[in-house]
């Protein structure tokens, strides 16, 4: 907001030969003012006899011009007074202030009726300095003016004049000068005084702009926009103007002028700044002492100059102190780490007066042929960045192992560039350790087959040390999305479970302790076509030949050793025998590391992919080789016999790869003297075992064909068959437990069958059971399956089968699906429910097979939830399509498992029989007769004789027994006393609802 200025002074006028002083206001100029004329006014009246001029002195003897008249008593009056002619100077509105006094008529004795109280003014515009005789009718009339006070007698004798100041304005003036004229009709007036004066903006100095002397305009209200002109030394940023009212007063002030550089503003006017300051923006006000380290030596300096040695930027600002570039970093350290090396320093002590130091990097190395120092290149990666660095650390990264290399810390600012080439540095020097591997250039396909190919592949140009083991990544061509890793530590790999006639993708990379190198570029390989006769590469046949080569020398050496005496079990000395490198021969998937598969950069289950029926080869030995790896006996130690096959000892023992940590093994063996059949099916089951990769199936490690004994390698189950393993901890897992177990066998079951594959021996005795309590299918075969069990008995149609697992169509017909493995399932379900009991007790397999038959099944086991019951009765169902299959089993005990609440109904007891079958869908029971049968029937017979002795000898006194009574029986066994326990509650229930009313 603009605030309103007024520039009014008073302006006195000395008047010399009166020595009298009027004083005007500053912005008024008078035309006329007949107290300052000094001789005869020269105005004109008439008639003669009106206005007269009468000759008064002041106090100091100066005349005073006034005219008076006063023909109160006589009528008609019309006198009038004219003034000399009044030049305008230009002023287009112009003033008239009149002193004078008037006679109160009523002061007037007798004189009243024609006495006048006003007098009128008038003015004439004219051009011609001559004319003065002009018409009463040419006048303009200003106003009447009538007295604020007129006088009396009284005051005449007091000789107190009251005088009256009247002004009127008049314009718009447009002709050179003009008259005035005061008529008077017949008042009594003295007119003492008049004064013309126009009004001006006078000449002022605002914001360094000279504004000059400026008549008002012709109207009263106009304001007259006026331009001001910037004083010496200084320019207008905007053309600086004001207002000047119709009042004489400069009014709103626009623009501004401001000193030119190298000059300062002082009371309205632009100076100079002195030598040792400057000016150098027109936005500083005044001249500032040069900064530091610079300097001014004439008068209006815009800028100082940097002394010697000092600097500035062009984007530094005037006012800053010249710099100079900074003193070197300190204190610098590295630390190596393989082939990345953290480098840190201190800030330089000297920054140059600048807070822009920078630090660069400048990497050099020992260059291998000349053994000079070069430029460490572009591959070097720098983190943050190389140039430019704010903090005081670097991570240099992917520089070459074993290298020397130097490493310049540069700190440079603003100016450094001033003083180039003269660098601050502090210099490292350092040896870098070890380095990820290059990448494999170089990847070939081997031996091709329809689910498989070979792959092999050379070390990687620039292992950097020692290779842990190499990654493959493939996976079909154009579904990258859905990938398999496999790590092997040898340079080939068969890489089977692939489609035939397919391309697949294939890229490797190496892994040392430095980390991996990166992947090879991508290899493309396919599959062969279907035809099994096909898919022998005819560029193995050398191999092959050199294979039976070592073979016949192997047979050799292992004939010998067998000779020893050493029959079963080979000890891991022994193993060293053969003098060969530790490892597997032709790489299938090394079974230790994992194989996984990845979907869209998730982990998931191996692909289900179709059983393949080793039959289906027409060379055994190719299946064996597709499906299972080679081991190298020295690879195996064996340590105990655990059990019998039927086709040897199997032992336990350990199996060290190279690389690898030593894992326990189970090891089963081909006995001596056997037939090229038994041979066949006894590998046969690692060729099918091979082609699984579940956790509930037992995985296969590989073989041992190329020595002797052929071995089967698998991972070793510390808690062996699970049949065993049960009766050996009757009672003493939960029923969660229990269901965990029967979980993972369904799990292990719906994977086989989802391969397609149908087990056909499912039963407890080949469930296998590690230290974790984790269930694990096993027992593969071919037609031996049933042969080897001494379960399977003959059919009536001649095949070996066993009954009390095997459903009744596959009993019948041998119609082995996977609805005759659920048939199985429920029988294991009850085995493990019942703590291994054997199904159907000691029936005979005719009795049994006639039961079922006649629909008749297992009574629920001893303390069974009934949920599980009716699961296993489900599997029992006769038509196998009603059967649940492997899928719905797992859901179904996934929700019990997770519902816990779910498996606390038990199975009736009073509907339960311990050794008599129920009819299939109405499961009925009977209650025990004594304490012995019923001991017996919930399997704690050996207590019999100690609850005799004791004196529980019926089952009343049972009923009532507790916790204390039964340690002091001897039952001492937590999970024995828990089922006593519980048989007691529920053969209590079973009394209250017999005693009960019907
Ligand atoms: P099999 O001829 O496969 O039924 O094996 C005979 C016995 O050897 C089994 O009943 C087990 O007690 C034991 N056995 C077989 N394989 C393993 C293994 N992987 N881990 C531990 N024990 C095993």
């Amino acid at each position: 907001m603009r605030s309103r200025w007024s520039y009014i002074a008073w302006i006195c006028v000395f008047s010399l030969g009166a020595f009298r002083t009027f004083c005007v206001p500053g912005n008024e100029v008078n035309l006329l003012d007949s107290r300052s004329v000094i001789g005869d006014l020269g105005w004109v009246a008439y008639p003669k006899n009106g206005w007269e001029e009468i000759g008064e002195v002041d106090e100091n003897y100066a005349p005073i011009h006034t005219y008076q008249v006063c023909k109160v008593m006589e009528h008609n009056q019309n006198n009038w007074l004219q003034t000399n002619l009044i030049l305008n100077q230009g002023a287009q509105r112009v003033f008239v202030e009149f002193k004078f006094t008037l006679r109160d008529c009523n002061s007037l004795p007798g004189g009243l009726g024609t006495c006048k109280e006003t007098f009128n003014v008038y003015y004439y515009e004219t051009n011609d300095e001559e004319r003065r005789n002009i018409r009463e009718s040419q006048y303009t009339k200003i106003d009447t003016i009538a007295a604020d006070e007129s006088f009396t007698e009284l005051d005449l004798g007091d000789r107190v004049l009251k005088l009256n100041t009247e002004v009127r304005d008049l314009g718009p003036l447009t002709k050179k000068g003009f008259y005035l004229a005061f008529q008077d009709l017949g008042a009594c007036i003295a007119l003492v005084s008049v004064r013309v004066f126009y009004k001006k903006c006078p000449f002022v100095v605002r914001n360094l702009a000279l504004f000059p002397d400026t008549i008002t305009g012709a109207d009263s209200s106009q304001l007259l926009e006026v331009s001001g002109t910037c004083v010496n030394n200084s320019v207008a940023d905007e053309l600086p103007r004001m207002h000047c009212s119709a009042e004489g007063e400069w009014l709103v002030p626009i623009g501004r002028c401001m000193c030119q550089a190298g000059h300062e503003e002082v009371n309205g006017s632009c100076q100079v700044c002195k030598p040792g300051f400057y000016r150098s923006a027109l936005q500083t006000k005044s001249c500032s002492k040069c900064p530091p380290r610079s300097f001014s030596k004439v008068e209006a300096s815009t800028s100082c100059q940097c002394e010697q040695g000092y600097y500035r930027t062009e984007s530094d600002p005037t006012n800053m102190a010249c710099t100079k570039p900074p003193s070197a970093p300190r204190n610098a350290i590295s630390n190596v780490n393989e082939t990345s090396v953290f480098l840190e320093w201190s800030a330089p002590e000297e920054t140059g007066g600048r807070k822009d130091v920078r630090y660069n990097i400048v990497c050099s190395k020992i260059s291998t042929d000349s053994g000079q120092y070069e430029p460490c290149g572009s591959h070097v990666r720098y983190l943050p960045q190389r140039t430019g660095l704010k903090n005081t650390s670097v991570m240099v990264m992917d520089l070459l192992a074993h290298t020397n290399y130097t490493f310049e810390v540069e700190a440079v600012n603003g100016v450094s560039e001033r003083t180039a080439p003269l660098r601050q540095y502090v210099s490292l020097n350092v040896t870098t350790n070890q380095a990820a591997p290059s990448p494999i250039t170089v990847v070939k396909k081997g031996k091709t087959a329809k689910n498989s190919i070979a792959v092999s592949w050379q070390e990687p140009d620039r292992p950097n040390g020692i290779i842990l083991e190499y990654e493959i990544k493939y996976f079909e061509k154009d579904q990258e999305t859905s990938y398999t890793i496999i790590k092997s530590k040898e340079t080939d790999v068969l890489v089977y479970g692939l489609k035939p006639s397919s391309a697949y993708i294939f890229q490797i990379r190496a892994r040392t302790s430095a980390g991996y190198g990166g992947f090879s570029r991508r290899f493309e390989f396919e599959t062969s076509p279907y035809s099994v006769a096909a898919s022998s590469d005819q560029g193995q046949v050398p191999i092959i030949a050199v294979a039976v080569t070592v073979a016949i020398i192997l047979i050799a050496l292992v004939t010998g050793f067998l000779m020893s005496g050493k029959l079963c079990c080979i000890k891991s000395n022994t193993a060293l025998l053969f003098h060969r490198r530790c490892g597997y021969s032709k790489a299938m998937q090394d079974p230790d590391e994992e194989k996984m598969h990845f979907h869209n950069g998730h982990i998931k289950f191996p692909a289900v992919r179709t059983y393949i029926d080793p039959h289906t080869y027409e060379d055994p030995n190719q299946a064996i080789h597709e499906f299972a790896k080679e081991i190298d006996v020295s690879c195996i130690t064996i340590e105990r016999v655990i059990g019998a096959g039927e086709f040897g000892e199997v032992c336990s023992g350990l199996l060290r790869l190279p690389g690898k940590r030593e894992i326990p093994v189970a090891i089963k063996t081909l006995k001596a003297g056997y037939t090229e059949k038994q041979r066949r099916d006894f590998l046969g089951e690692a060729s099918i075992m091979g082609q699984f990769e579940h956790p509930n199936i037992i995985h296969l490690k590989g073989v041992i064909t190329k020595s002797k004994p052929v071995m089967i390698i698998t991972e070793y189950m510390e808690n062996g068959s699970l049949d065993s393993f049960l009766k050996k901890n009757d009672g003493q897992f939960t029923v969660i437990q229990l269901v965990g177990m029967l979980r993972g066998i369904a799990s292990g079951m719906r994977y086989l069958s989802e391969m397609g594959y149908v087990h056909r021996d499912l039963a407890a005795r080949n469930i296998l059971v590690n230290s974790n309590l984790v269930c694990k299918v096993s027992d593969f075969g071919l037609s031996r399956v049933l042969e080897d069990d001494p379960e399977a008995a003959y059919t009536t149609r001649g095949g070996k089968i066993p009954i009390r697992w095997t459903a009744p169509e596959a009993i019948a017909y041998r119609k082995f699906t996977s609805a005759s493995d659920v048939w199985s399932y429920g029988i294991v379900m009850w085995e493990v429910m019942s703590y291994g009991e054997r199904p159907y007790w000691e029936m005979s397999n005719q009795d049994v097979i006639k039961a079922v038959e006649e629909n008749y099944r297992l009574p629920g086991p001893m303390d069974c939830p009934t949920a599980l019951y009716h699961l296993m009765m489900d599997c029992w169902q006769k038509d196998r399509n009603s059967r649940p299959k492997f899928e719905e089993i797992v859901s179904l005990l996934d929700k019990l498992i997770r519902n816990p609440s779910s498996l606390k109904g038990l199975v009736n007891p009073s509907n339960r029989v311990s050794n008599l079958l129920v009819e299939h869908g109405s499961p009925e029971g009977c209650v025990f007769r004594s304490v012995e049968e019923w001991l017996e029937a919930i399997k704690m017979g050996r207590y019999t004789e100690l609850f005799m002795e004791s004196g529980y000898t019926s089952l009343e006194v049972v009923t009532q027994m507790t916790l204390e009574d039964l340690r002091r029986v001897g039952v001492t066994l937590a999970g024995h006393q828990k089922k006593i326990l519980n048989s007691i509650q529920e053969m209590r229930v079973q009394m209250m609802n017999a005693t009960m009313p019907i």
